[in-house]
Formats: C-alpha cells, structure tokens, sequence
C-alpha cells in the first residue's frame, strides 16, 4: 500500500526510531561526535561504518532531513546544503573537471546563470538553449559534454522545459541528467520519472514555505551508472554504483566546499515540509485565481503562467505536473511602471523570494535580472516590465481585491 506523500513525510522520522520517542528528529547541535574505541573513529572515517564525525559533513538532525528530501523524490539519496545556491555548486563543483562541457536551459534563475558565466571562466564550457525543446540540448551536445541541468519551470517566466525529451536524450547518450525541481516541488512533479539523474532543490522556498530557512539540496534517482562516469574518482567506489555520485559530491562537493546546512534551519524546513501539500493546494489555487484576473485587465499585457491556456507549455505542463506552482508573472502595458504598480499593493509585500506563505511580488528586471543587462534579459525572454508574484496562502478573495484597488488607482 502506498500512502500519500503527506502521510509519509508526516511519519518519516519515527521509521529510523527517535531518541526518547520524540514524534520527531530533534536538534542536533554538536560539532563533534566521540567514540569510546579508536577503532570505532577509524571505522567512520574509513567509511566502512556509518556516523557522524564532523559537523561540515552533516549531523543527524539534518540526515533526517535528507532522508525526507530521498522519500519525497523517491531517491536513493540525499545531500543537504546551506542553500540551493550551494547545492548547485557544490554539485558541479565535484563531478566536473577542465575542459568539460554542459548543457543548460537559458531560462534559469538569476544567480544560477550567474554561476554558469563563472564556471566558464573556470575552465568549463556552457552552451544555454532553449530547453523547451529537446532537439535543441541534443544539437548542442558534444563528446566532452557531462550534464544537462534544466529547472522544471523557469523562474521567473515559467517556461516549462521538454523533461521528458531531453531525459530521453541523456539517457541515449549517458549525461548526467540534473534538475532543479524548486518551482514545483515533490507535490507536483518527481523528475525521476522522466530520467534524471539528479534532483537539486533550493529548500528555502516550497519544501520549507514559512521563508524562516535557508537550505538546498541534491537527490539521486538511482537511474544514472556512476560506473561509466569519466570524473569519478577511485575512492568514491565503495559500495553500490548508485550511491558513488552522492558520496563524491558528500566529499568534493560538501566537505571540502563546506557549504553545510545548519542543524536549526534543517528543523525548521523539515517541520515546514509537514505542510507542504497543504500549502501547495492554496498558492496553487490563487496563483491561478489570479493569472485568469490578470489576464482580463487592460493594464497587463501578458500573463505567464502554466496553468492558463495561453501559455507555451500548458499541455505539457498539464500532462506532467499534477499542478501548476505558485509562481506567475506578468508584463505590464507601455507607460505603466511595474515599481507604480507595486507600491499601490496593500498586501502582497515587495520582496524577493519565493514559495512563502505571504505573497510576495517584485519588478523582475530592475531586482533580480538587472546585474545581468537588458540584451541577457532578452535572450532569456525577460520583458523590463515583468512582475514576478510568489503566492502565498491568504484567501484568494483578499489577494484579488489587492490588485484590483491598485491596479484602479493607477487607472485614473
Ligand atoms: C531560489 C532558487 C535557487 C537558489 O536557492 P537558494 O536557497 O536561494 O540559494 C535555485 N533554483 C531556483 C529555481 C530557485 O528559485
């Protein structure tokens, strides 16, 4: 019997037992951990026993976590980190070497096609496409090429990549498949379904909701074969082939890097992850309450969201996530500021940030895309006048009267 996903997470921690028999995993705080036997020390650091011996490497407050994030992308493991920022790199950072090359979609959130023009400068090439179509990361592919890395959909403008298509793609030619599942989230959409090989999540959105921590994470599906991969080093094949990747990117990528999620903010994204079905019914649904007003109004040029039938990728979306996110945008008509508009807000706060329980809104060009430069923004379909809105769970009535007073006022 398979229970459903808020069940399991629910009940995650009780299935390793709890110390006392707590409901669930407590604070774990130490820096260190002791053994009574030298040997017992040795065996740990050997790796030929499991448990703690430095807090860099992680802690059980945060394996707990992990082991939630592995339930909820039905992985067969889990690496924490301080963000998602420190996920992605840390990622890369272990499984690459000078002179490979990766494919990503041109639509990323900000700071990681920030990051992608930095690993160019270190020795790695990236091509970016247009990932909506799988032909596209398949014509840029090269015999050096290692990973493809896709965000399932694209903050801000909700493009929703070809997942299947290119899972097709890599799995034919044995790349390292990696996406970024932040914007939908384990409730809407598991990655592993359409092959790939690693899962990244920027925790301090969705999965922890309450915009109280900040932690990341990388998942392996069990689907790629660490066995042919080019950069994998001999001391990381220990065990299964399928664990070699994470214990790579658990040594190269998170103790040496030292990105490590801390045991408070663990707590608190694994309480927030408690509610995450529920939260994700309530933005889901206002996000489309208020795509389909947006939609109407005479001061909103274009609305981008998955969940309306004007969007690119709505059948596809439809077919492959059993939501839509809670995330939109929308452009504004010539000769109406986007900053006007939001200072009219009443409730929505302007803000960064995303996957809160409060609404958030910010002018996306002027915020998040500006250090990149308007011809970057272009290429990445990102209009000056884009409005990016993470919904929140207030009652979708007040949240449409929001925006109907502002946009009025500016109507004058
Ligand atoms: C926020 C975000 C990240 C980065 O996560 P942080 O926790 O802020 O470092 C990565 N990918 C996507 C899609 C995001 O929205």
């Amino acid at each position: 019997m398979t229970r459903d996903l808020s069940t399991r997470i629910l009940h995650a921690d009780r299935a390793a037992g709890i110390e006392h028999g707590a409901t669930h995993k407590p604070l774990h705080i130490a820096t260190g951990y002791g053994y009574e036997r030298a040997e017992d020390l040795v065996s740990v650091f050997q790796g030929d026993k499991s448990g703690y011996v430095y807090g860099r490497q992680g802690n059980p407050t945060t394996a707990a976590l992990e082991a939630k994030v592995t339930l909820m992308e039905e992985a067969v493991g889990t690496v924490s980190f301080a963000s998602g920022m420190a996920a992605i790199i840390s990622t890369m950072v272990a499984l690459l070497k000078k002179g490979d090359h990766v494919v990503a979609s041109r639509f990323l959130f900000g700071n990681t096609a920030s990051w992608f023009n930095t690993l160019s400068q270190m020795g790695c090439e990236v091509t970016l496409v247009d990932a909506t179509e799988a032909k596209n990361v398949e014509a840029a592919l090269r015999p050096e090429t290692r990973m493809v890395f896709v965000e399932t959909i694209a903050n801000p403008r909700t493009q929703v990549a070809d997942l299947a298509g290119i899972g097709k793609v890599c799995q034919a030619r044995g790349i390292v498949y990696i996406v970024d599942n932040t914007l939908t989230t384990p409730q809407l959409f598991r990655p592993k379904s359409v092959g790939a090989s690693l899962v990244i999540h920027s925790l301090s959105k969705g999965i922890c909701g309450h915009g109280n921590a900040l932690g990341g994470s990388v998942s392996d599906t069990g689907l790629f074969d660490w066995d042919q991969y080019v950069n994998l080093y001999p001391n990381y094949r220990k065990g299964p082939p399928t664990a070699w990747g994470l214990l790579q990117i658990r040594k190269k990528g998170l103790r040496d890097l030292g990105g490590t999620l801390s045991s408070e903010h663990g707590h608190r994204i694994a309480a927030g992850a408690e509610t995450l079905g529920l939260r994700m019914e309530r933005t889901n649904a206002n996000a489309l309450a208020l795509a389909r007003f947006l939609e109407q109004q005479p001061l909103v040029r274009k609305v981008h969201y998955p969940g309306l039938a004007s969007h690119a990728q709505h059948a596809r979306a439809s077919e492959l996530f059993s939501g839509f996110g809670g995330l939109l945008s929308f452009e504004t008509v010539d000769g109406v500021s986007p900053v006007a508009l939001l200072n009219e807000l009443q409730l929505v706060i302007k803000s960064s940030h995303l996957g809160d329980n409060r609404t958030l809104a910010l002018p996306a060009a002027l915020t998040i895309f500006w250090e990149m430069g308007q011809e970057m923004r272009q290429s990445m379909d990102i209009a000056e006048s884009l409005v990016r809105v993470s919904l929140g769970i207030e009652a979708t009535q007040d949240l449409l009267d929001d925006f109907a007073q502002a946009l009025a006022k500016l109507n004058k």
